[in-house]
């Protein structure tokens, strides 16, 4: 089976709307010359504020080949939440995926497996994408842990969800030791975690959802690592912060995964 490549770039805290617009077709530019039937799936995740900026950037384009996610969304629809944004808002914003449990979202404001779950089913329910994260500290990993917590992180993030449902949702294997630190995770260990993610899909999805799920390697990710990410057998991708910050490196990116 040869699943299509995604690769997304997480913005994180950063620009406000002129400049989000901007950056968002400044990576359709740098993308234009490439027939889109051979580009990755692309995908950028602005802040919420600059959702309906880059929505109508990407629109206005029209040409198709960037999509949107939103970085978070909540799993109620409406109502008593303050500060929240539900998963039907982020879709009438324009977002067709959304990023779920990243680990900072997990570190600073407390996002459990069992929210990521709601989050998950909410977002699939509603015909979007989840883009659903997981990764080990560094003293998960040095405590021999890695294995036994991501598989955790994943069957509680895909609880309840049918197969067609985990089929189509990513997950991202992110160590949380590699993120912004200019560590990357060495290429065959970061393909050996996948594949240990993917026999947990299998363990509780079946084998035809294992197959078809993409799942990205994010932590560092630049356009002179991307390569040798992508040349391994269950690499289907990348999420990539930093380095997403720029079109120029972001592209480079995109076609490096190509
Ligand atoms: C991220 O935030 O998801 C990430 C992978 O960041 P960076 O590429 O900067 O390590």
């Amino acid at each position: 089976m040869s699943r299509r490549p995604v690769i997304a770039g997480n913005w994180k805290m950063h620009k406000l709307q002129s400049e989000s617009a901007e950056l968002a077709n400044a990576v359709m530019k740098e993308l234009k010359e490439i027939d889109k039937a051979l580009l990755p799936e692309v995908v950028i995740a602005p802040v919420f504020t600059s959702l309906y900026a880059v929505n109508k950037a990407l629109t206005d384009c029209g040409c198709g080949k960037v999509k949107m996610a939103a970085q978070n969304a909540y799993f109620e629809t409406q109502g008593a939440f303050t500060g929240e944004v539900s998963v039907e808002m982020v879709k009438d914003a324009g977002a067709e995926y959304v990023i779920i449990g990243h680990s900072e979202r997990r570190q600073y404001f407390g996002e459990t497996d069992e929210m990521i779950n709601k989050k998950a089913k909410k977002i699939l329910e509603l015909g979007l994408v989840p883009i659903i994260c997981c990764g080990e500290t560094l003293e998960q990993r040095e405590a021999g842990v890695t294995d036994s917590h991501i598989a955790s992180q994943i069957k509680a993030a895909l609880s309840g969800l049918s197969e067609a449902e985990v089929a189509k949702s990513i997950i991202a294997y992110e160590p949380i030791w590699a993120i912004g630190t200019g560590k990357t995770c060495d290429a065959d260990e970061a393909n050996r975690v996948i594949a240990m993610i993917r026999g947990v899909v299998k363990e509780i999805a079946g084998a035809s959802a294992a197959d078809s799920i993409r799942i990205l390697y994010g932590g560092s990710v630049k356009p002179n690592t991307i390569v040798e990410q992508m040349s391994k057998s269950d690499i289907d991708g990348a999420l990539v912060g930093g380095a997403s910050l720029t079109a120029d490196s972001f592209a480079a990116i995109v076609k490096g995964a190509m």
